[in-house]
């Protein structure tokens, strides 16, 4: 099996500090120089790049926000002439402009090392086929993980998202033994091949799956390992910081390994922007420590997670996030709670009866219900526990959110199917 930067893994965590503090060193010279925007911020602030001595003097420099994204858009932070930038990318966000990133021949190298690392550390080797049924284009998550694939010499099935029928014969057809896909395809992908009758274990070859590209709890994880029989690991990332692979399970699946010789992180209370404790949850802060074209310094990524302090199984020095909570855009608030989408489908998925898919409608006075498909057979006539089983999704939910939800149990097959990332929550409030 073929090893992807071993040393740097297992090296020592002081020499971990001195990569990174010596990379962030040549980071901040080159975004001074090359970039007028950063110029502008760092002589703003209470420090000068030469001034800096240890990896905590990052503390004094300004974040970057996605506001910042648009300053000259879209070539403001471009740190490279614009014709050495060989890839673009882009995040659309709720509203207006998508956030652009460019990547060098060199990035894109490196994000794909950073992907074969990745998928290595997982078991994954050049014999492992992997269908990447994450959507190809503007979007990171299929490309890069596409590149990072190829370069362990894994057979990529550029599949992309959709068609599930053509999904499963080709996991069919070619043996398919590692999925790309968000969890909510994944969810649905594993409903149509436990509804077609086809058993996972004898049928197909499926060994493992990446799940990323939008929050999903412990429970979906638990609940498609064992509907599809196969590990599921959990892959982080952002456009912003070249898509996937910025953060990676190992095989003990207890958290995410920031791969800290790349990224240097910062966990931060969204509101002061002061650092947390470790084990505390704030929002993640990212710095680029190995980027050419496009550096950010001290990102806000809006994501909220911890630090997990011990130490992990596996021996990486490299440390852990827990899995991302939510995105700090994606809370809402209903009767004065703060909820996460993700709090819901926790709940949903740990309940006997209820299948893969739910929407979360706000209504008119502040009135939330959840709409939630249930197991096929439960709607054979009886009715009894389908009265049981919806008085016990609303107490569940209730005494977890605090919230008390108006329910409404569905058929499968009602709710529009989601196939990259899904959009769980329906604000008619502000409509
Ligand atoms: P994009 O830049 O469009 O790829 O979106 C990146 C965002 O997707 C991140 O900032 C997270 O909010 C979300 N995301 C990506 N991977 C995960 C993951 N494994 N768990 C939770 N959220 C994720
Ligand atoms: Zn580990």
């Amino acid at each position: 099996m073929q090893f992807w930067h071993k040393e740097l893994e297992t090296l020592p965590r002081q020499k971990l500090e001195e990569l990174q503090l010596e990379r962030l060193k040549k980071t901040l010279q080159k975004v001074y120089q090359k970039v007028p925007h950063y110029r502008k911020k760092i002589q703003d602030s209470a420090i000068n790049p030469s001034e800096i001595k240890s990896i905590n003097d990052i503390k004094k420099l300004p974040f970057t926000t996605k506001e910042d994204l648009f300053v000259d858009y879209p070539y403001g932070l471009l740190a490279i002439p614009t014709e050495r930038a060989i890839r673009l990318h882009t995040s659309s966000g709720t509203t207006g402009k998508p956030k652009a990133i460019f990547f060098s021949k060199k990035d894109i190298n490196n994000s794909a090392e950073l992907i074969a690392r990745s998928l290595v550390m997982t078991g994954a080797t050049k014999k492992d086929i992997l269908q990447n049924s994450m959507t190809y284009g503007l979007f990171t998550g299929a490309l890069v993980m596409h590149y990072g694939a190829e370069k362990v010499g894994i057979l990529v099935i550029p599949a992309g998202p959709g068609n599930t029928e053509r999904q499963i014969n080709l996991m069919r057809d070619f043996g398919t033994t590692m999925l790309h896909i968000t969890p909510s395809y994944a969810l649905y992908v594993a409903s149509v091949i436990y509804d077609k009758g086809i058993d996972p274990k004898k049928d197909l070859k499926l060994k493992r799956a990446y799940l990323g590209a939008e929050p999903y709890s412990e429970e979906t994880r638990r609940k498609i390992e064992e509907m599809l029989g196969i590990d599921i690991y959990n892959c982080y990332g952002l456009t912003e910081m070249n898509g996937p692979g910025v953060g990676f399970e190992c095989i003990y699946k207890e958290g995410l390994h920031i791969w800290e010789d790349n990224f240097l992180m910062e966990v931060v209370n969204p509101e002061t922007g002061q650092s947390v404790s470790d084990g505390e949850i704030g929002e993640l802060v990212l710095t680029t420590l190995n980027r050419e074209a496009m550096p950010l310094i001290r990102y806000r990524t809006r994501d909220l997670t911890r630090v997990i302090p011990e130490p992990c199984k596996c021996g990486r020095v490299h440390r852990r996030i827990s899995r991302i909570l939510g995105r700090s855009d994606d809370m809402f608030i209903v009767k004065g709670v703060n909820i996460f989408p993700q709090q819901i489908e926790q709940v949903l998925m740990g309940i006997k009866g209820v299948a893969q898919n739910y929407q979360i409608v706000l209504e008119a006075f502040d009135e939330m219900v959840v709409r939630v498909e249930i197991d096929r057979d439960l709607f054979d006539g009886k009715i009894e526990k389908l009265v049981r089983l919806k008085e016990e999704i609303v107490d569940k939910i209730r005494s977890n959110v605090m919230v008390k939800p108006k329910v409404e149990l569905l058929e499968p097959g009602t709710l529009p199917i989601s196939e990259g990332k899904a959009k769980r929550v329906i604000d008619k409030r502000t409509i």
